[in-house]
């Protein structure tokens, strides 16, 4: 009997286990996972309620919507399963969905009923799924893999002494051990671990989708202000990455989702030591004419209007003096005092204040991580390793980050698929 092992119980994981199961149901399928439980990471996905996949997603998005050091293997990955391929995986185990925007969730809105649906599918396909297991290294003889894994303390709750090393054999082997980011949940890095003892490389690995801590944040005293603005990344001065959004004020620094958007450019910046910023435009809606006849209509008539009654009119209230601050002119000041160049102030203030940025949040804040496995060595018709035959990387492991919006679990639904397929079919061929 063919025996298919799975290391790591997430997204990318599952989805595999029941690819493999549902192509060789003769199969020996197993998951060694190192949490207590498989899953935990889908769980917590899309504030509770799963933002699964992307409307948009189809193969040819992915310079838009991937990184990493070749997009066009995402490309190529997505163009053999994409969204519509999701969508059917997730109808063959039984979930019913609902779209907002371009996004979709389960109809449910609980990413609940997607983990409970996945493990129902597990277990009418007699996968087999050993928890609290560590996966501490793999060798291979003679095309046969042998892994040992050591049952984790704080997950299996056995004394130290008690803890087993425990072997596993298998003919082909999937590694989905994820990324190093939100770490709670199970992914630690270990992946990273175990694909270079395998021979595999891996580019530099930072966290993305994640909150910027700002240098002498100069809307510190606004922290929990939300507003819609324009983000862009600024890499020694080159605009390298933007989006627009509701951007969230913090004590710290600045969060929201154009923030996660643009955070792998900014943090991969910091990686290279490069100086970065982040340019906010505070009236994305507005170009810097529109604003400079905006504020003049504001004071037209009104010889009384104050600098600041005039930007209360516009930006929420905890803005508005942290705004007359940057300009240089002082709340109190009358709009009929001003000069042209008073006016050319606060326009070019709106559309651009830079933002010093001394860092990122850490990897247990961050939602994904930007490198991982170089992806020139696996190919992207079986996510086969192109070193080490029998052996699959997917997930979050492997050098291709997604923006916000379901295009990291996309990435993972698509990847195992393929892989648990793959991985099948090649045993079976044996
Ligand atoms: C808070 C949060 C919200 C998110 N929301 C969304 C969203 O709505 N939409 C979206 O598309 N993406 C979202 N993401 C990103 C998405 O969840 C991940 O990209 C995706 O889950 C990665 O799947 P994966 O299977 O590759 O890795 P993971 O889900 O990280 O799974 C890896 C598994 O491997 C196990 N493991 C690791 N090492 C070992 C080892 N040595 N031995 C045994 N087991 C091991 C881990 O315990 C873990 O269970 C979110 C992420 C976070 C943190």
């Amino acid at each position: 009997m063919k025996r298919i092992g799975i290391i790591g119980g997430g997204a990318a994981g599952i989805a595999a286990a029941v690819a493999a199961a549902r192509n060789d149901r003769q199969a020996k399928v197993f998951i060694l996972e190192q949490k207590e439980k498989i899953g935990k990471k889908i769980l917590a996905t899309g504030n509770g309620r799963c933002n699964l996949t992307n409307r948009r997603i189809d193969g040819s998005v992915e310079e838009l919507c991937y990184h990493g050091e070749d997009v066009r293997f995402a490309g190529k990955v997505l163009g053999q399963f994409g969204y519509e391929d999701t969508l059917k995986f997730f109808e063959s185990i039984g979930l019913v969905t609902k779209m907002r925007g371009d996004y979709v969730y389960p109809r449910s809105d609980q990413a609940g009923t997607v983990l409970e649906l996945l493990k129902l599918e597990l277990k009418r396909l007699g996968v087999e799924i050993y928890c609290g297991m560590r996966v501490q290294s793999i060798t291979q003889k003679k095309k046969e893999f042998s892994i040992k894994a050591k049952q984790c303390p704080a997950e299996s709750k056995v004394s130290k002494k008690e803890q087993n090393m425990q072997i596993f054999k298998a003919d082909g082997l999937i590694l989905a051990c994820g990324g190093q980011a939100a770490s709670a949940f199970g992914s630690d890095g270990s992946g990273y671990h175990l694909a270079k003892t395998l021979g595999h490389h891996v580019t530099p690995v930072v966290p993305a989708l994640v909150q910027l801590k700002v240098k002498n944040h100069p809307f510190a005293k606004a922290s929990g202000v939300r507003a819609e603005a324009r983000v862009t990344a600024l890499i020694d001065g080159v605009p390298t990455a933007s989006d627009t959004g509701e951007l969230q004020i913090t004590a710290y620094g600045i969060s929201g989702i154009p923030v996660f958007q643009i955070s792998r450019h900014i943090a991969l910046g910091l990686y290279q030591k490069r100086r970065v910023e982040a340019a906010l435009d505070l009236l994305p809606e507005y170009s810097r004419e529109e604003i400079l006849g905006l504020l003049m209509k504001l004071a037209e008539n009104r010889t009384d209007l104050t600098v600041g009654e005039c930007l209360a009119g516009i930006f929420n209230q905890k803005l508005v003096p942290r705004i007359s601050e940057l300009v240089g002119i002082r709340l109190q000041t009358k709009m009929s005092e001003l000069d042209k160049r008073g006016y050319n102030r606060i326009a070019d203030q709106c559309k651009r204040i830079c933002l010093t940025i001394q860092d990122t949040n850490g990897f247990e804040n961050a939602q994904v991580c930007a490198g991982g496995v170089r992806t020139d060595e696996v190919d992207p018709r079986t996510m086969e390793s192109e070193l080490v035959k029998g052996l699959y990387l997917v997930g979050e492991l492997l050098d291709v980050d997604g923006i916000c919006g379901g295009y990291n679990l996309q990435w993972a639904w698509a990847t195992g698929c393929i892989a648990g397929k793959s991985a099948a079919v090649k045993q079976g061929n044996r």
